[in-house]
């Protein structure tokens, strides 16, 4: 069955990371539209209760598929972008695998840093290399990506997943110049501070909370439905004349300044947490 105006009703959507937090977010809006989903990511058991859920609130004919996926390697972005493809027609792609560290620059060793590129950066760019064949082969389709306020304000002491995410969304405008005559739209949303897995750590520290909510004009933090809202908005007709945008949705946040995690940095790390000065 599909709803008389159930615009996505025959689409399927890549969602990578889609076994939690904000990729199921999205994942969530999507099939209750009536699209397909793919979910990819490393952590098959945590797909698959995923997929259960997503099942349960699916709309008409969408279907709920997961696929091993590790975004750092590229022969496995481009089996789950043919795994996508065969499972329906692949016009949606979320890019939406990250994660972030804190530390000091300083302290920051090679391997730390070019592991967040490889995933956050990396993994994006492998994400849409290896779909953006497919949806132009399928007429077009739109990409996002899940930047963050940090790709636009800094935060001190998490300069690796900074750049990572500037970076993404200069990924983004790329694809969207280059890739407009073929239908192919990309943007990107800059999520605020939203309680997931990855956020659990910092949301623990009540002074870093309290931080973040001085920082943000309408006082509370975000929930994977505001961005999933706007991700599926961005992927769906109601957008098709925007591409190449970044689009803040942080509470205001971005406003003010970025957060301030130093009494976190204090804590592990003492003085350490700047490079010694003169003697
Ligand atoms: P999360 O629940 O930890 O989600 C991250 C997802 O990425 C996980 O499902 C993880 O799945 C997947 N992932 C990580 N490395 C991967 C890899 N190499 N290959 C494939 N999948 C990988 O945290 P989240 O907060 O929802 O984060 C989702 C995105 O939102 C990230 O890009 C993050 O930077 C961004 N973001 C989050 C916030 C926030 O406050 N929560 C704010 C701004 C932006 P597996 O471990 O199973 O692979």
């Amino acid at each position: 069955m599909t709803r008389p105006n159930d615009p996505l009703a025959g689409q399927l959507a890549l969602v990578t990371g889609g076994g939690s937090g904000i990729g199921l977010g999205c994942a969530r809006e999507l099939v209750r539209d009536g699209a397909s989903v793919m979910l990819a990511a490393r952590n098959t058991d945590r797909l698959a209760s995923a997929a259960d859920e997503l099942r349960s609130v699916a709309y008409g004919g969408a279907e709920v598929h997961v696929q091993a996926c590790d975004v750092t390697s590229e022969s496995s972005v481009a089996e789950a972008c043919a795994a996508a493809q065969a499972a329906g027609r692949l016009t949606m792609v979320v890019a939406n695998a990250g994660f972030g560290t804190g530390g000091p620059i300083h302290l920051t060793s090679l391997d730390d840093w070019e592991g967040i590129m490889r995933t956050n950066l990396t993994g994006a760019f492998l994400t849409i290399k290896h779909s953006v064949p497919i949806l132009s082969a399928n007429g077009g389709g739109s990409i996002v990506a899940v930047s963050s306020i940090a790709g636009v304000s800094t935060h001190r002491f998490m300069t690796p997943y900074d750049v990572s995410k500037a970076g993404l969304e200069m990924l983004i405008r790329q694809t969207a110049d280059e890739l407009g005559c073929r239908n192919i739209r990309a943007n990107a949303v800059r999520p605020g501070l939203v309680p997931t897995d990855a956020t659990e750590g910092l949301m623990s520290l009540d002074t870093i909370v309290a931080d973040y909510m001085e920082q943000m004009p309408l006082g509370r933090v975000g929930t994977t439905e505001d961005i999933g809202q706007l991700v599926r908005f961005l992927l769906g007709p109601e957008s098709s004349w925007i591409t190449g945008t970044c689009i803040s949705i942080d509470g205001g946040h971005h406003l003010r300044r970025g957060p301030n995690i130093e009494p976190a940095m204090e804590m592990v790390l003492g003085d350490q947490r700047y490079p010694a000065g003169p003697a």
